[in-house]
């Protein structure tokens, strides 16, 4: 029988914090976990093994680390953890990659999972070329991807921590942002709420909106509108992020009349919305309207479908913080440990 063929206890589908707490739980619970680690892609740029923290330098938010560290290097500790304890990732060259050195690039020999079936049980996991992979119990731990322009100087100046990011609550307080004149990109109430919350921080904050009117509930565009250090900038879009090392600004173009203008700033955050990664489960479980993982009960982890559990931002529409998916994903292996042991299958 080969590797593939055997039925797996638990298969993690993720690798950003909530896949590998996921697997640090279900590695010391004796369940071998096996885990899709997922390959990196450029489009969107933004996915890849380690999850949205490799998109970002300083992490200071995370409890334990009290003088801060990298988005990466947290990463790469989680995944060592994981391993330590006996989790397997599917990689190019068999299950057992060595992660002792963060540097050594290993992460990019890592797999998708490109499809599941779910009404076989044990359910049916497909990796790259359609390899079939079988298992008891799934989490799916996919996260969702923020939302970007598209820009190049984006996403240069996104990946070298040069003051371009999608996450205000992250990155808001860093000290690169105070005192600064910022700009949110974005005209609903998450981009409302980034923009009220960079306030604290920041002399100014621009709302840059392609429209003419927010597409925020009335209360918070009143609330956008009445803040002093706020200015939306209407029918506006940016065209171009300047700035070498650091941001210096953006190349705006009117919707209207076409006409381009320059707009110096200290830091860009987009506020443009998150894709949750779950295209490939489509039909399988259920999902909301914006293709976030449906719980049956909050509290738990426990999905529409009896042994698949969801943990991390591919459930979690709210939070979006690593602290809150890490948890999600002890939740999804203690309650995937109690499904598979009432079944006999443990
Ligand atoms: C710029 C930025 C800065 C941030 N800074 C902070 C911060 O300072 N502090 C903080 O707490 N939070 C921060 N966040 C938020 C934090 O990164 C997320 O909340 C957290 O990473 C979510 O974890 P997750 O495990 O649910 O998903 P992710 O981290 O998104 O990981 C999902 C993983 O699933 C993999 N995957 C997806 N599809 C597949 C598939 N089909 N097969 C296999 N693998 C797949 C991806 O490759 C990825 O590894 C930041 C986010 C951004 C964008």
């Amino acid at each position: 029988m080969s590797e593939a063929s055997k039925v797996e206890k638990v298969i993690i589908v993720g690798s950003g914090p909530a896949g590998w707490t996921a697997a640090i739980y279900a590695a010391r619970a004796d369940l071998n976990p096996l885990v899709f680690a997922g390959r990196p892609k450029r489009d969107p740029e933004t996915i890849m093994p380690g999850g949205q923290l490799m998109l970002t330098t300083d992490v200071e938010n995370y409890p334990g680390f009290p003088e801060g560290i990298t988005g990466p290097a947290m990463m790469s500790r989680f995944e060592q953890q994981g391993v330590r304890f006996g989790t397997r990732i599917v990689t190019d060259d068999g299950f057992n990659p060595d992660v002792s050195n963060p540097d050594d690039g290993h992460s990019y020999s890592y797999h998708d999972c490109r499809r599941v079936d779910l009404s076989q049980r044990p359910f049916v996991v497909y990796g790259e070329d359609d390899t079939e992979y079988r298992t008891h119990a799934l989490i799916i731990a996919t996260g969702a991807t923020a939302n970007w322009l598209g820009l190049e100087n984006e996403g240069r100046l996104a990946r070298s921590g040069g003051g371009v990011s999608a996450c205000a609550v992250c990155d808001g307080a860093l000290p690169t942002f105070r005192n600064k004149e910022l700009a949110v990109v974005g005209g609903g109430d998450s981009a409302v709420e980034e923009a009220s919350y960079l306030t604290k921080f920041a002399s100014k904050v621009y709302m840059i909106h392609r429209r003419d009117e927010l597409r925020a509930s009335k209360i918070m565009a009143q609330r956008a509108m009445d803040n002093p250090k706020m200015e939306i900038l209407w029918n506006k879009i940016v065209i171009d992020v300047l700035g070498d090392d650091m941001i210096s600004g953006v190349k705006l173009k009117d919707t209207k009349t076409g006409d381009e203008s320059t707009l110096p700033l200290g830091g860009l955050f987009l506020g443009i919305g998150h894709t949750p990664a779950t295209a490939f489960l489509e039909g399988q479980l259920e999902l909301d309207e914006k293709g976030y993982i449906k719980l049956k009960d909050p509290y738990r982890a426990h999905t529409s479908v009896e042994g698949v559990f969801g943990a991390g931002d591919c459930v979690d529409k709210v939070y979006r913080q690593a602290i809150t998916a890490a948890g999600m994903g002890c939740k999804a292996a203690i309650d995937a440990e109690h499904w598979l042991s009432e079944k006999g299958l443990a």
